[in-house]
């Protein structure tokens, strides 16, 4: 057994050299697609005030129960590590008075959350999310341009099948009516379900339809449905979010119990799993999974009012990096690859190696990849890395090549050499490269 504190703390993996293609790749297609769609970076502390979090994703929200890294900081402040990205950005647009700023603001970000769950495949304590906000605007092409910003994210991560669950959770106005019709529909059979959930019904009661247990399912399957209960304006609004989507071809299906696990969401909730849509009904899609979903969102509304006296209607998404990324490499499509350098720099006696050092700070002022061995002495040792790096040229520059100015090519492939002038190769390889 390894020592306890030489390992990561659960749930927290590195991630390796080998990993870091993927994260980039991500970020590549996330930067390129908000750059399109008007969206800017935004990045916030990795801490907040633990109030933040309270407020805005609520007291009886399972983050804010048993899922927070908490700690009182040697001043007395208690901070929490965040878990979600939205309450921060609420604060941000408040903080610095952006509300001034032409409306609709729309934000960016991506980086590192915690929650304390129960480590599992796509389940982690902490994670990678990236995350789009905008601010200031109620109409429902917002919320349709959200989804499908984020599904064609994903779509051009190749990843497939994708599905849209979509579905409205009203507003204040309708939504207390509903709870109560849900309320009395779960009261009928307390016996069914899972203690968890009898205690979500006194507190928050459409949070039942969130719970993962399996007998707590068979209940919600029946349970009334929220459309049903919409207001004219909710209703209306969450018509033309789908004649929006319909519109630009997006699959998606109305998942009545979609209730997502956040206080302050509002009308449209959304998420993507990678699901075919013509499975749906079929039992596939709980073959997924509860850990499937990728990217998840809705209308929030309600949140700056909860920190200030303003209507700032606003609407969001987030996508799970580690689950995105396990997909990427499921879909068997061909996977990002760092190109590796072509050329491989040799070097033999002081000389040769005081002279390579100064040779690759040329090539690197050209931005030319050149792999190296400074550490090494034997010529041997050197052209078996070389080898392995699969390069297609070694320059070998030893005591005679330095004191002549010329440095040695050899063509990998072929093994054939060839004499160059010193203070021409990086402009000789610039040319061979290109060919
Ligand atoms: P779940 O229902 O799976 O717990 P969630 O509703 O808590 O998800 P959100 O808060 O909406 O998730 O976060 C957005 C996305 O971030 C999720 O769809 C998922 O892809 C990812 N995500 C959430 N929690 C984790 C976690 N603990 N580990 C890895 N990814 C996560
Ligand atoms: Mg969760």
């Amino acid at each position: 057994m390894a020592k306890k504190f030489l390992q990561t703390p659960q749930g927290m993996p590195d991630i390796l050299p080998k990993e870091q293609i993927f994260f980039e790749r991500v970020l590549a297609v996330v930067k390129d697609f908000a750059h399109f769609y008007g969206f800017k970076k935004i990045d916030t502390p990795i801490l907040e005030f633990t109030e933040l979090f309270e407020k805005g994703i609520g007291y009886s929200s399972d983050i804010v129960e048993k899922e927070m890294y908490t700690f009182e900081t040697r001043g007395g402040d208690s901070l929490t590590l965040r878990p979600e990205g939205t309450a921060p950005i609420a604060r941000v647009y408040l903080q610095h008075g952006m509300q001034n700023l032409p409306q609709p603001l729309k934000l960016y970000y991506w980086g590192s959350f915690f929650r304390h769950e129960r480590p599992q495949e796509g389940r982690y304590r902490q994670f990678h999310q990236f995350g789009f906000e905008v601010l200031g605007e109620q109409s429902p092409a917002i919320d349709a341009q959200v989804v499908q910003l984020s599904y064609r994210i994903l779509e051009a991560l190749k990843i497939k099948p994708l599905t849209i669950l979509i579905n409205s959770i009203g507003c204040n106005l309708c939504r207390p009516y509903f709870k109560k019709v849900l309320k009395n529909y779960y009261n009928a059979r307390a016996g069914q379900i899972c203690p968890d959930c009898k205690k979500r019904l006194k507190k928050n009661p459409l949070r039942v339809l969130d719970c993962k247990e399996e007998k707590c399912q068979q209940v919600k399957n029946q349970a009334p449905k929220i459309i049903d209960h919409l207001c004219e304006e909710c209703k209306n609004h969450f018509r033309e979010v789908l004649e929006f989507l319909d519109e630009v071809h997006l699959p998606y299906i109305l998942d009545h119990y979609l209730v997502r696990g956040l206080d302050y969401y509002t009308r449209t909730v959304f998420e993507i799993v990678p699901v075919d849509v013509s499975d749906f009904g079929k039992g596939k899609e709980f073959e997924a999974g509860s850990q499937a979903t990728l990217v998840g969102g809705g209308r929030y509304d309600d949140l700056i009012k909860l920190f200030s006296r303003k209507e700032v209607p606003a609407m969001g998404s987030a996508g799970g990096i580690e689950r995105i990324i396990k997909e990427m490499k499921l879909g068997g499509e061909r996977l990002p690859h760092s190109k590796g350098p072509a050329i491989f720099l040799a070097q033999l006696g002081d000389l040769g190696k005081r002279k390579s050092l100064k040779l690759f700070e040329d090539f690197q002022k050209a931005k030319i990849l050149v792999a190296e061995s400074f550490g090494r002495d034997s010529i041997k040792s050197q052209l078996k890395i070389a080898d392995k790096l699969r390069v297609k040229y070694t320059l070998i520059l030893g005591q005679k090549e330095a004191l002549d100015g010329t440095i040695i090519l050899r063509e990998m492939e072929s093994g054939r050499q060839e004499i160059m002038k010193l203070d021409k190769v990086v402009d000789m390889m610039k040319k061979r490269l290109k060919r």
